[in-house]
């Protein structure tokens, strides 16, 4: 059994679509609290990884448990019965999840996308939900541009609005697929900001970018995945800067003069 602070513990974790495997065989760790970064090339299945931890993809073998539970499964004496959508429902509410896209309703307002899912999922009332949705939208630097509608919004505006809804859900674990990868270039620093905001109060985050500055400054962990497995993983500068593998150092060049 993996410590009581590890909030995820992955090893072994296979996936494959259909004859693809995609996923094989992640030993992967997270502490609480800790900023743990992914990087590696694309196809390498780090989207996938990251959708397995909040049970968007099931895994095929392995063991994967996540805030002390084993992803998908639940124990009945001897036996384990596969989590039904609502058991997974469940689950997933604790555990926000930020993509390239900011998939919010473009026209709805940054308030009003901020309460959808405190208001259907958590069913908290209108007021509780209006209340909630100003302090986090505070908390992401937004709260004056909380009436104007999504689709007038920055991209880096929209991705800020993206993360303040999952903040709403009290999440104790908050996941990144290349946040910043869709934004121009003067936009990517207030996202990275609010996230390095968010590291410092303690949030437990995992995080796949290419933004190495940020996975040096901010990041506790970096792990390369390459070909479905962790290829290496330690210490953020460890691995920028003096990586064992020929081919996370070849990478790394390539991200640098990308
Ligand atoms: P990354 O995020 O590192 O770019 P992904 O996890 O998105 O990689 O994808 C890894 C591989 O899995 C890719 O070859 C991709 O085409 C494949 N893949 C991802 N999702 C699916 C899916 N739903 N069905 C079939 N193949 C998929
Ligand atoms: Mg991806």
């Amino acid at each position: 059994m993996p410590a009581e602070d590890v909030i995820v513990h992955a090893e072994g974790v296979k996936k494959s679509y259909g004859e693809h495997e995609v996923l094989r065989g992640v030993d992967f760790q997270v502490r609480s609290g800790e900023v743990a970064c992914i990087i590696g090339p694309s196809g390498s299945g780090k989207s996938t990884f990251l959708r397995t931890l909040n049970g968007l993809e099931s895994v095929d073998s392995g063991s994967l448990t996540v805030m002390g539970e084993q992803v998908g499964f639940s124990r009945r004496g001897e036996d384990y019965l596969r989590w039904s959508d609502r058991r997974y429902a469940q689950f997933r509410q604790h555990i926000g999840m930020v993509f390239q896209r900011f998939n919010l309703y473009g026209h709805l307002d940054a308030e009003e996308n901020v309460m959808l899912s405190m208001r259907h999922v958590k069913g908290l009332s209108k007021s509780k939900a209006e209340k909630r949705a100003i302090e986090e939208l505070e908390r992401v630097g937004l709260a004056e541009h909380r009436h104007k509608k999504a689709h007038q919004l920055s991209g880096g505006q929209q991705q800020r609005v993206a993360i303040a809804r999952s903040l709403a859900m009290d999440p104790a674990l908050m996941l990144f697929d290349e946040p910043t990868s869709a934004l121009d270039p003067e936009l990517v620093d207030e996202v990275l900001s609010t996230m390095q905001r968010l590291a410092l109060e303690g949030m437990t985050m995992v995080v796949v970018t290419h933004e190495l500055g940020f996975a040096r400054e901010v990041g506790d962990t970096l792990a390369f995945f390459d070909q479905g497995v962790v290829v290496e993983k330690g210490a953020p500068e460890a691995l920028l800067d003096n990586a064992d593998s020929d081919r996370v150092r070849a990478f790394i060049e390539r991200v640098r003069h990308a």
